[in-house]
């Protein structure tokens, strides 16, 4: 596995990977879509189509070479967030998270974003070092999710597009600058032969 920023994995994939990784990021939502701004929405106790949005979202992190993946950037305006910041541990999915505790101790490091060009747009940014998080899982049960170093920062990461912040919107004003200048519109979906 190559280095992991944000929420992005950067590494050389072979040709098949490659056309799996460009064929799911043409499912998730691209800057400037307008679903990437909005508020997502808390999910009802019981509902059972969770599992199945959570299976659809972790497959697509995966397929993306992601580390992380929340509901808005599959078009799902709700609070739901996968991640799996350890390639082979199992996809940690967490139903209306909501953060409890920030260290005030903080870090800047490079982060990309799936819906930012994926690995093209790369900007620092300073998130706390260590998190706790409340949360349910997909089954209903209550999950306490104590984390740290990079854990931390992608639960961070996806905790924001569930309220419609990119990392465009928490790095300097030059870095945004340079970062949207980057986005000019790609052909997501190339020959995939
Ligand atoms: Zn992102």
């Amino acid at each position: 596995m190559g280095e992991v920023e944000g929420q992005v994995r950067s590494e050389q994939l072979d040709a098949e990977r490659e056309a799996r990784r460009r064929a799911a990021l043409a499912q998730i939502r691209q800057y400037p879509d307008t679903v990437l701004r909005m508020q997502a929405h808390d999910v009802e106790a019981g509902d059972e189509s969770v599992a199945q949005l959570v299976e659809r979202m972790g497959r697509l992190m995966q397929e993306a070479r992601g580390v992380g993946l929340a509901a808005p950037q599959v078009g799902v305006l709700r609070r739901v967030l996968v991640y799996q910041t350890v390639e082979d541990a199992p996809v940690t999915a967490l139903v209306n998270p909501r953060l409890t505790r920030a260290s005030d101790e903080r870090e800047s490091a490079d982060e990309g974003c799936l819906s930012l060009g994926s690995a093209s747009v790369i900007v620092p940014v300073e998130r706390a070092l260590s998190v706790t998080v409340e949360a349910t899982s997909p089954e209903g049960e209550a999950l306490t999710i104590e984390a740290d170093g990079l854990e931390a920062r992608v639960i961070q990461h996806e905790l924001d597009h569930l309220d419609g912040v990119l990392i465009v919107d928490r790095t300097t004003p030059e870095e945004r600058r340079e970062a949207l200048a980057q986005l000019r519109p790609q052909p997501i979906l190339g020959p995939l032969a």
